[in-house]
């Protein structure tokens, strides 16, 4: 026996599946998903309960192990990036945490962009580092480097593109091609584009990683992750370290992103659209130095993305202001409808100084290297109007020029 599925026609296509995979409604009939906050579940007689604690039957036991509401999560999700399989984790790091547990041991070796999101850095360095895991850390964009850093251990590649706050593109046809000729896996952190842009998949990546934090909740409720791979690696690979190890989504926290999943694809359309709109005004502002965004015909990576971004430029950009520190902060401080906040991929837009906060721990000198100077800001559009933002920013903006 296996869990029943919606019943849906065979060939929905994908903005039905956003809105109606997962599971049948209960015996109530509910329309939307009931919220099912239980920590176990209760079997007919000991027997079944003997088969479903052997695997011999598939059913909902224990929530760490599966619940559900997690259950709806992970197939409606699967079903966006085009993976026969996903599973939920508490948060975007616990899915890493969840691949780099379930895919390697100590000897093996990582290859991973030097411009993906810090904790990320400092997971796989830092932490796995102590577990004789090792990592190499090599350019976003230059496939060449990632080719020299292979070893006979290298048994997984980890990129994230577009980056945040810069928004460098990279490749994932090629780096897929280059992972599959070294006997590696690729793993795409997807969280930038999420799959209404972007499906990795369709690409070569064999991992889809997740913050479910970002555009997947999109209203920015709830912390969430998970990583979309074939049904065979997630019952082999992940389940068995997600039932001793304990990172599991909550069923609320699953309950929210389902239902967040519904109205991704006009969420992050709209929004994408927006941030373009927001990136060419602010590319003819006399007080703007640069603008990062890839939808912008003057970004290196403009026809790459296109090609790998359903051609949407996504609904985070980032622009140097003329001047320093103290200009970046009188643009922050002068807005009153963006938040000043460290996130995106909220239906409000979020303003951030990249440099004092998501950054602010690196050195002065590892900033300059990545390309994060203290006149730069970044903007997580969202789907206030258009010409509201623009005027929250030309208030600072106007000022300096
Ligand atoms: C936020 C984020 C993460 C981490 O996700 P959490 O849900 O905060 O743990 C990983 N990668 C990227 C690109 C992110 O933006």
């Amino acid at each position: 026996m296996t869990i029943p599925r919606a019943n849906l026609p065979a060939d929905a296509r994908l903005e039905t599946l956003a809105v109606r995979e997962g599971l049948p409604a209960s015996p109530w009939g509910e329309n939307s998903e009931g919220l099912f906050l239980t920590s176990c579940f209760v079997h007919p007689d000991a027997e079944t309960a003997a088969r479903r604690f052997a695997n011999e039957e598939d059913a909902f036991v224990y929530s760490r192990f599966s619940n559900p509401n997690v259950t709806i999560m992970e197939r409606r999700l699967a079903a966006l990036e085009g993976t026969t399989g996903c599973i939920g984790t508490s948060s975007g790091m616990a899915a890493i945490l969840l691949l780099v547990m379930g895919l390697l041991k100590a000897g093996d070796h990582v290859i991973c962009s030097q411009s993906v999101f810090g904790s990320t850095i400092r997971l796989l360095q830092g932490e796995f580092g102590k577990f004789g895991v090792e990592s190499t850390f090599v350019s976003q964009t230059d496939v060449a480097q990632w080719k020299a850093a292979i070893r006979p251990q290298t048994k997984l590649f980890f990129a994230e593109t577009p980056t945040n706050p810069l928004t460098e593109v990279c490749d994932i046809r090629a780096l897929a091609d280059l992972a599959h000729d070294a006997g590696a896996l690729l793993t795409v952190d997807n969280c930038l584009c999420s799959p209404a842009l972007q499906q990795p998949v369709k690409f070569g990546a064999d991992i889809v990683m997740h913050s479910g934090t970002k555009f997947l909740d999109g209203q920015g409720r709830v912390v969430a992750g998970a990583l979309c791979a074939p049904q065979e690696m997630v019952d082999s690979k992940f389940v068995p370290v997600m039932r001793s190890c304990g990172m599991s989504l909550s069923p609320f926290n699953a309950w929210v992103v389902a239902k967040g999943l519904e109205t991704l694809m006009v969420r992050v359309l709209a929004q994408s659209d927006r941030a373009l709109e927001l990136a060419r005004w602010l590319e003819s502002h006399p007080a703007v130095q640069r603008v990062y965004h890839p939808g912008l015909a003057s970004h290196p990576q403009h026809e790459l993305a296109m090609r790998q971004q359903n051609g949407r430029g996504g609904a985070v950009l980032a622009f140097d202001v003329k001047g320093g520190r103290e200009q970046a902060f009188a643009v922050v401080d002068a807005t009153r409808i963006c938040s000043i906040a460290a996130n995106f991929g909220d239906t409000r837009s979020i303003i951030t100084h990249p440099a004092s906060t998501s950054h602010g721990r690196l050195t002065e000198a590892q900033r300059q290297a990545a390309g994060i100077g203290q006149n730069m800001i970044r903007l997580g559009v969202g789907l206030e109007d258009v010409l509201d933002l623009q005027t929250d920013l030309a208030r600072g903006l106007d000022a300096l020029a």
